[in-house]
């Protein structure tokens, strides 16, 4: 079965095909980042009107990649929800309209399920059940994955999401948006021990996080100090360790507290090396495996909506009940409300 998977849930067009017999046969992106920096963050309008001159070109080009054609598809897996109203609009018509077309079922994606799922594109894969640290611009979760649709949440950020206080506390420090990747590199030059930023959250003994207050403490820094350089990479370090650090240490106490040994870490923040580096050393003393995606699958991409349409129509067994030719998208979604049984 050949499932097309297309996500347009933000600022990133993303079309894959994925074969349940043979694993991803083409996935191709398109990212919007460059636009959009000019502005400083995601402008949903500029967004919308990019995704329709990029999804029937990158569809196509996934089609040629792989040697298939339209008839080939069995089954179409789009965005759903949650993200920005318009763009997730732009891949859920042409899912609607190609379903009709073709006569094929369109499933719609919950996105954090896409992230949640995409360490199952890689070899080797997690097992059910794990635990998954859900770390991505907008979401910072922990949860209990049982099988595909059995989804508990142990915990989340009661505030910012862990990418988003990497993108602010970024810009604070004068980098670029989204600056999660730059700001890393830059603590790559930070001397350790210069400065010292709180844990959130560290000690609350549940498994919510908070990250608002790290980025006002890392204001408060930089308004006390002689910026240059230096101490620029000194603050970025400080504030890397600070995020990694509860970031692991809550991801430890979801495995002990759970008894599972298996972690996935997905989302943009997955790509953070301190952070894989940190998990690697702690889960390896407990004798627990991380999982990532491919580095290309860390951030939006429609490979991990293909693959959750996949799994999705194997578990479901009942293609009748899916709908073609008709959509609607949910700007906001909780992933709890997708939970099957
Ligand atoms: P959501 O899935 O919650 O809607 P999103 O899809 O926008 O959010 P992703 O694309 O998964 O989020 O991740 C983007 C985030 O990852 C950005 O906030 C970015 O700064 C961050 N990020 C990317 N690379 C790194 C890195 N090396 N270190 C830290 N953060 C990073
Ligand atoms: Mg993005
Ligand atoms: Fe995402």
């Amino acid at each position: 079965m050949i499932i097309l998977g297309i996500e347009t849930s933000c600022d990133e067009t993303g079309i894959a095909l994925y074969d349940t017999e043979r694993g991803l046969l083409s996935h191709a992106l398109y990212s919007q980042i460059e636009m959009h920096s000019e502005y400083g963050g995601v402008v949903p309008e500029l967004a919308s009107r990019d995704h329709i001159q990029r999804i029937l070109p990158l569809i196509k080009e996934a089609l040629s990649v792989a040697h298939c054609e339209l008839a080939d598809i069995d089954a179409l897996a789009f965005t759903q929800g949650p993200g920005l109203a318009g763009a997730l609009l732009v891949g859920a018509s042409v899912g609607a309209a190609l379903s009709f077309v073709l006569k094929i079922p369109a499933l719609g994606i919950h996105h954090l399920e896409g992230h949640l799922l995409s360490p199952l594109l890689s070899t080797p894969a997690p097992e059910f059940p794990f635990i998954a640290l859900l770390v991505s611009g907008g979401h910072t979760q922990l949860m209990q994955v049982g099988g595909v649709g059995q989804y508990q949440l142990l915990g989340e950020t009661v505030d910012d999401a862990a990418g988003e206080a990497f993108d602010k506390t970024a810009k604070l420090l004068g980098l670029g948006y989204p600056g999660g990747a730059a700001l890393s590199k830059l603590a790559g030059q930070g001397r350790p021990g210069r400065f010292k930023l709180p844990c959130p959250m560290l000690k609350s003994g549940d498994l919510n996080f908070s990250f608002s207050g790290l980025k006002t403490a890392v204001l408060t820094l930089t308004n006390k100090q002689k910026m240059d350089q230096q101490v620029r990479a000194d603050i970025a370090l400080a504030f890397q360790e600070a995020v990694v650090t509860v970031l692991t240490e809550k991801s430890l106490a979801a495995l002990s507290r759970s008894n599972l040994n298996q972690l996935v870490v997905a989302g943009g923040v997955g790509a953070n090396q301190q952070l894989r580096q940190h998990l690697a050393e702690k889960t390896a003393l407990m004798g627990a495996t991380v999982f990532y995606p491919q580095l290309e699958f860390c951030t939006d991409n429609g490979a991990m909506i293909a693959l959750a349409g996949a799994l999705r129509l194997q578990a479901m067994d009942k293609r009748e009940s899916i709908s073609t030719g008709t959509f609607t998208v949910r700007a906001r979604w909780n992933l709890a409300e997708t939970i099957d049984g």
